[in-house]
């Protein structure tokens, strides 16, 4: 039996932890998470599936070392390799395997650290990928980066810059050309994919589900309160609000930006990708 490869692309604080929950509300589903990085960083102490990772049915089963994030392609490949090979081996009946590894391209480079997993799909089996190209309303995603920036602990100068007007407008610029970098990729290469938002999932969520649904085939199960009972997910690395019990199990949107304060760059930017905005994030609205 083949099984596809449903891949999550799109960029990191978009909603992919959700996405890849999602998916697995089907018995037919797999949930891996981010395989790239818990290839070059290593997995965290917890999996979604509730279990301690020392005590993950599936993650025991893989021994890693963690090769870093200056790893060759060959390295990377390899533990990609043991890792499919063992999701194979360990759940046989498997129809989708999800890898919710996503891309930060710097440049339009096919390398491994712009593309991540996506490059060694591609490679692989790319008739047999199947992409859900995610996007977050970037006011939501920009203000989310921001957010993450308190956790940091930089030096004096490097808070100031990173909390400036000046970085808010890099971070509007990565949103778009990360994403326009992503779109290339998908074109080049010819790869089955759709576009979604966090958005659509949240708000028009009948609609986007029914979108997903017919672009993978997978059978998934939501009911009315749109909870989401997992089976196979085994997500070990990434968003941490995978731990706070209650907080991933329902559909539910992450607000906060809608309180913040906008300034004079957020209102620019807005007005200058309104079209990409509307197109990617608001389409089915
Ligand atoms: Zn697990």
């Amino acid at each position: 039996m083949t099984t596809s490869i449903i891949y999550i692309a799109g960029l990191y604080h978009s909603g992919s932890t959700l996405l890849d929950r999602l998916l697995t509300t089907s018995k037919d589903t797999i949930g891996l998470g981010e395989i790239y990085k818990l290839i070059t960083d290593g997995r965290e102490k917890y999996c979604s599936c509730g279990e301690q990772i020392d005590n993950c049915d599936f993650w025991t089963k893989f021994n890693p070392k963690v090769i870093g994030r200056n790893a060759s392609e060959d390295e990377i490949e390899e533990l990609y390799e043991d890792v499919m090979n063992l999701a194979h081996e360990y759940f046989p009946e498997a129809k989708y395997i999800v890898d919710s590894s996503k891309c930060h391209p710097i440049s339009n480079e096919y390398i491994y650290k712009n593309f991540k997993g996506l490059i060694y799909h591609t490679k692989k089996d790319a008739t047999n990928l199947k992409v859900i190209n995610l996007y977050r309303d970037p006011r939501g995603w920009v203000g989310s980066i921001q957010k993450r920036e308190k956790r940091f602990k930089r030096n004096f100068i490097k808070k100031i810059i990173h909390r400036s007007n000046l970085m808010r407008l890099v971070r509007w610029m990565q949103w778009y050309l990360m994403h326009k970098r992503i779109r290339h990729f998908l074109k080049e290469n010819n790869i089955q994919h759709i576009n979604i938002s966090y958005e659509g999932i949240c708000f028009q969520t009948e609609k986007t589900l029914k979108k997903i649904k017919e672009f993978t085939g997978i059978e998934y199960e939501i009911n009315r309160d749109l909870e989401l009972k997992t089976f196979n997910s085994h997500i070990s690395v990434g968003n941490p609000s995978r731990l706070e019990p209650g907080s991933n199990s329902h559909i539910r949107y992450d607000s906060k930006w809608l309180s913040n304060r906008f300034n004079i760059v957020d209102n620019l930017m807005f007005i200058l990708f309104n079209k990409q905005i509307k197109a990617f994030v608001y389409k089915d609205f």
